[in-house]
């Protein structure tokens, strides 16, 4: 019998991966979101616009029993969102109310399959100050001590999905997703990630060009392509393991690398010019051997394979919007 599955953030970056890859699996799928996604149509059967802080909105599209329910929905962005401070009631308030609502029209349905969407942003401040040395393993989250409140966000909203899974009888999977990147992300509205960033201010840049870069370039991160975080998001959705679990690559970089990487990509010789900025932690890395022993698979794909592709749609973007003038 065909799958019916709810995805919930189906109009943003991953959310809308993920109802392609499950649309291309044969599933019937509902797509929900403020918004339908920016650069391309959707590929959901059918699609509510609409604010997941509303109860009766989100009652109006939890309508029938869904075989799975996908939440990714969540007031969310990079650095120079979660970071300055200036969005933090928007972060708690939106995205806890979003989940409290949604948990609550599953439980009336009788939906029991649901994913949640965490982040390594849960991690303690101080596991993650020496950047060669990061300690994200899962078993590390407590006691807490996140660097942002989008981190004690996650970190309520893990507990309360799994409160629904112990109460409730849910069948509660909760990943905690380590920078995922790709082709289709935010790249020049102010909700970027560093490699988005990154790729759009090499592509807007001549040869010889020097960059702005926050922090001083040596805090450490791992990226993860977005494919390999809907093969992970899958396999643990159809798993017998709840989570928390990270979802993210053990391939660790510093951010100058990263740049470095970007720009050979580009065929451009790239300066860095360090500025004060929001920066997080110092390092962080994903830590997959809970993944492998739980799921028996990691992602695999190379950083660098990751940064063509996204580097490419960018790289495409930018030479669009200088046709557009
Ligand atoms: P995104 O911002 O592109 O997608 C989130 C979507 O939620 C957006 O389309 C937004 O419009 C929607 N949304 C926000 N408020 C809403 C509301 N009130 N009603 C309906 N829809 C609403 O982000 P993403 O990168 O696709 O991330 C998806 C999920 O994964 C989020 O929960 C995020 O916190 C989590 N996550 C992402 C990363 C990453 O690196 N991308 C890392 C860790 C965790």
């Amino acid at each position: 019998m065909t799958k019916r599955i709810l995805v919930c953030g189906a109009g943003g970056f991953i959310g809308s991966h993920l109802v392609k890859r499950l649309k291309a699996e044969g599933a019937w799928v509902r797509g929900v979101d403020l918004k339908l996604p920016r650069y391309e149509s959707t590929e959901a059967d059918d699609f509510a616009v609409g604010d997941l802080r509303q109860p009766d909105f989100v009652r109006s599209v939890v309508d029938q029993r869904f075989d799975e329910v996908y939440q990714l929905a969540a007031d969310m962005g990079g650095a120079g969102f979660i970071f300055t401070g200036a969005n933090d009631a928007d972060i708690m308030h939106n995205s806890a109310t979003i989940n409290l609502n949604v948990l609550e029209a599953l439980r009336k349905r009788n939906c029991s399959r649901v994913f949640y969407s965490s982040s390594a942003c849960i991690y303690p401040q101080e596991n993650q100050e020496d950047p060669d040395n990061p300690n994200c393993a899962e078993s590390s989250a407590y006691p807490a001590h996140p660097d942002s409140e989008y981190g004690w966000e996650k970190l309520f909203s893990e507990r309360l999905y799994l409160t629904y899974g112990r109460n409730h009888g849910f069948q509660v999977r909760i990943a905690r997703y380590h920078n995922i990147f790709g082709e289709l992300g935010s790249w020049n509205d102010g909700r970027e990630k560093a490699p988005a960033a990154m790729c759009r201010k090499v592509a807007q840049s001549t040869d010889g060009d020097t960059i702005d870069v926050w922090g001083d370039g040596r805090q450490t991160r791992s990226f993860l392509h977005v494919s390999e975080c809907l093969e992970g998001t899958i396999r643990l959705m159809r798993s017998d393991f709840t989570g928390p679990v990270n979802i993210g690559s053990e391939e660790m970089v510093t951010i100058d690398n990263l740049i470095d990487r970007v720009a050979a990509i580009a065929g451009k010789h790239i300066n860095k010019n360090h500025i004060p900025g929001p920066t997080g932690v110092r390092g962080r890395n994903s830590d997959n051997r809970l993944i492998k022993e739980k799921l028996g698979w990691a992602p695999s794909t190379t950083l660098n394979d990751g940064l063509i592709k996204t580097y490419t749609w960018i790289n495409a973007q930018v030479e669009k919007g200088r046709k557009d003038i």
